[in-house]
């Protein structure tokens, strides 16, 4: 059945994080203008806390091609890195990112008066989410011959052996002497352990802000997660970011103490498995909340939890930390993580996102979607869409989907 439409509640501390992202943009536009400091880009789930320690400003391409999906001037870019032979079924973020640069054009100018994303002194990818994020990034080595450097993380890890682990911290510290030659400065291990406290303590206030929407109602949605977790992407090792979430965990523990969901009436609970659709979020949010539902959980907002990092040895704390996450492992591991969150969350139903141009997030392709509805008896519908490519998503099709999927989560009510 189909409820009235439901306003968006919007969340007051949203102010306080476009400050504070406006601020991390405006230091790296300076830095990357007057030379003042350094600038790294990092892949999102990349060694940053390094990088943050021998004093380089942190750019995360990833973040960029999110914003390129939202402002939805992604389907206006692709075209042209398809013409320059990346093809429109790799990453959308790749071919969004590679898009704007040759039009030179950046959302950043609109959202922060910024007229071009920083120029880079060195490139530093983890291939432990995907293969595109190398190819991403040797796009900009060759075209402005920079020094790229990585990490080559195995895939489908089960059970993270301690094997990996230690190639990893090989690979780790491998890093530090063509970093400190870029830096010009040498790595200050204190300093290093200083950033991991900070990262750590953001990631386990992020944790809690997710925690959160295990209320009845939830304070908080899937969509508002993936607005909020910006400083936790971009600015963790930063104490900023830290300031951040304890004005929005207070906001949100306000809305418990208050009776007050983020959908009202809140009477069915989703699960959100695989990437946003950029281009589609308020209107997605707006969805589910007309039928009383809210999509109060999700693989990808957790994606930036790295409670690992509370390791004695840094190196090893961010081995572990960016190999034990959900995109790495083994469909045995996704499936336990997934029982664990349906169990958490008390949710109705899942919706799988099946991201044409992003395989390594869409986990409906191995049979996941139906082993877990025998384990749990847990309905699911598979959205066709993609992250940012538009043309790639029917908005028609997905609300039909949606609603079979609340219709028959109403008529087992009955
Ligand atoms: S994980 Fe997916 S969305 Fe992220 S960079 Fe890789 S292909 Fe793109």
């Amino acid at each position: 059945m189909s409820h009235e439409k439901s306003a968006i509640k919007k969340i007051r501390s949203t102010k306080v994080m476009r400050e504070v992202m406006a601020e991390y943009f405006s230091e790296l536009d300076e830095a990357s203008r007057t030379g003042s400091a350094k600038v790294a880009w990092c892949t999102s789930v990349g060694p940053a806390e390094l990088l943050r320690a021998l004093g380089f400003r942190v750019y995360f391409p990833e973040n960029h091609g999110a914003l390129l999906g939202s402002s939805r001037v992604a389907a206006d870019v692709i075209p042209l890195a398809t013409a320059a032979g990346y093809s429109p079924d790799i990453c959308s973020y790749l071919t969004s990112d590679v898009g704007a640069y040759l039009s030179g054009t950046t959302p950043l100018t609109r959202a922060f008066g910024i007229e071009s994303v920083p120029r880079p002194d060195v490139l530093v990818y983890n291939t432990n989410q995907c293969r595109d994020v190398q190819d991403w990034l040797a796009f900009y080595q060759r075209r402005l011959g920079v020094p790229m450097l990585g990490i080559q993380t195995p895939r489908s890890v089960d059970d993270l052996s301690e094997a990996i682990v230690q190639g990893l911290v090989e690979q780790h510290e491998a890093l530090v002497p063509p970093l400190e030659e870029i830096a010009g400065t040498r790595l200050d291990i204190d300093r290093l352990r200083e950033v991991m406290a900070s990262s750590l303590r953001c990631t386990k206030l992020w944790r809690t802000v997710l925690r959160l929407a295990e209320h009845r109602p939830s304070p908080l949605t899937f969509f508002d997660g993936t607005i909020h977790m910006g400083p936790a992407v971009v600015l963790r090792g930063d104490e900023r970011a830290e300031r951040y979430y304890e004005v929005l965990i207070a906001e949100l523990e306000e809305r418990i103490a208050g009776g007050v969901g983020a959908v009202d009436d809140e009477a069915l609970r989703f699960y959100w498995e695989g990437m946003p659709v950029w281009g589609k979020l308020r209107e997605n949010a707006e969805q589910f909340a007309a039928h009383r539902a809210c999509v109060v959980a999700s693989t990808y907002c957790n994606s930036w939890i790295f409670e690992a990092l509370d390791c004695t040895d840094p190196f090893e704390g961010m081995a572990r930390a960016y190999t034990e996450l959900f995109i790495v492992r083994s469909e045995s591991f996704k499936q336990r993580y997934l029982e664990g969150m349906v169990r958490d969350y008390a949710i109705d139903g899942i919706i799988f996102h099946d991201a044409k141009t992003c395989p390594n997030n869409s986990n409906n392709r191995y049979g996941l979607p139906q082993r877990l509805r025998e384990s749990l008896g847990t309905p699911y519908v598979v959205i066709n869409g993609d992250l940012n490519d538009l043309r790639l998503y029917s908005e028609e099709q997905a609300r039909t989907q949606f609603e079979a999927l609340v219709e028959q989560l109403e008529e087992r009510a009955v």
